[in-house]
């Protein structure tokens, strides 16, 4: 079958022709419907040699995956061939404690989370081995193409959202920091779940354009102006919740001058940055964190969220010939909303 493979440190993605993997007991085999082209393997295909911390190479990327199961393992019983799924990514060992919430992105096992595409053979590809029955949920009537990045972009802002929900009631300022793939599905989230004014921050005039039609209600450019544009659209209170979704230093350091007293500050980005924590270095009772995509029931929470029709991903589609072409563009800043490869 074909895949997209990312082969060595510093090498350009290759499109393969690889043995079609067959499931063990109580792995699942899926036909690849659709497959999300995420930020997070830009870092992966970027990291030095001394920072890779990703799976073997040669790695076939993509771990935002849709698609019907093709084959099934000794003991897998709840899932019949052709039934449409989605695929929960951040696979942990199943038994840990955080593992018991269904929190698996935060297994606490010494073998780590363990996505496809990030450390095992990603959705890249024509078929895609699933570790376990456990990571599919049912599509039901939902188009892959349109609900396969809410397995990544959606969950992790619904997770970093859900968490800041107190910050959220009426009257209150959410700043989303990155209108991509996450951001502007974030703005979506915000407003289905909360009753905040949203402020979105892109370097993209385009992606503000984005923003405002996923329900934004200010826009600003991320210039130098923006943080006292920020400032002044909430009266000089500062935001009550800071989505950043690059994470660079930059937006790390505007994140923190313009969360307001008890503000929400979420780090989602792997830029690299940090936001500086300290006695008068932020509000008072700001807080900060940083989240890792989001646990099985809140996957499950946001795909019932998209079935009421509140969520509308933008998707751009391109064949698995064009895919390494698609990540180029990524990194040039040229995609709108989220693109997905349909092998
Ligand atoms: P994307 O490329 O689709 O979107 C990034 C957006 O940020 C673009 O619209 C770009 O114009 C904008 N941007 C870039 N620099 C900016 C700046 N200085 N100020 C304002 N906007 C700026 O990326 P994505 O797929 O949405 O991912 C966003 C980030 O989240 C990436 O770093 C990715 O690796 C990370 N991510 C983290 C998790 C997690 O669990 N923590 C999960 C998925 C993605
Ligand atoms: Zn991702
Ligand atoms: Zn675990």
């Amino acid at each position: 079958m074909s895949a997209l493979q990312y082969r060595d440190i510093g090498a350009p993605l290759e499109i393969v022709d690889i043995a079609r993997p067959t499931p063990g007991p109580g792995q699942v085999v899926l036909q690849v419907t659709a497959a999300g082209v995420c930020h997070s393997d830009l870092h992966i295909i970027e990291a030095s040699a001394a920072d890779y911390r990703f799976g073997p190479l040669p790695m076939t990327l993509g771990h935002e995956a849709a698609g019907t199961v093709a084959a099934v393992g000794p003991g897998v019983e709840h899932f019949k061939l052709g039934t449409p799924v989605l695929v929960y990514g951040p696979w942990g060992c199943g038994v840990c404690h955080e593992c018991s919430y269904g929190r698996e992105n935060y297994c606490t096992h010494p073998d780590g989370v363990r996505p496809p595409g990030i450390a095992v053979d990603g959705a890249m590809a024509e078929y895609l081995l699933v570790d376990s029955e456990r990571h599919l949920i049912p599509l039901g009537d939902l188009d892959p193409i349109q609900a396969v990045a809410l397995t990544d972009a959606g969950l992790t802002s619904y997770h970093a959202v859900k968490r800041a929900l107190p910050r959220l009631g009426a009257g209150s300022f959410a700043l989303v920091i990155g209108v991509g793939g996450l951001g502007h599905i974030a703005i979506q989230i915000i407003r289905a779940l909360g009753a905040a004014r949203v402020i979105a921050v892109d370097i993209s005039p385009e992606k503000l354009d984005l923003a405002r039609t996923m329900g934004a209600d200010h826009v600003v450019i991320g210039d130098s102006a923006a943080e006292q544009t920020i400032r002044s659209i909430t009266a000089g209170r500062g935001v009550d919740a800071v989505f950043d979704f690059v994470g660079s230093q930059t937006t790390a350091e505007i994140a923190g001058r313009v969360a307001g007293t008890h503000a929400e500050i979420t780090v989602v980005g792997v830029g690299g940055g940090a936001v500086p924590v300290g006695y008068r270095r932020l509000a008072f009772e700001a807080s900060v964190r940083s989240t890792f995509w989001g646990s099985r029931g809140e996957l499950w929470e946001v795909v019932d969220l998209a079935r009421t029709g509140r969520l509308q991903v933008e998707v751009e589609t391109h064949p698995l010939a064009d895919a390494a072409e698609v990540y180029a563009r990524l990194a040039r800043g040229e995609v709108l909303g989220r693109a997905v490869v349909v092998p």
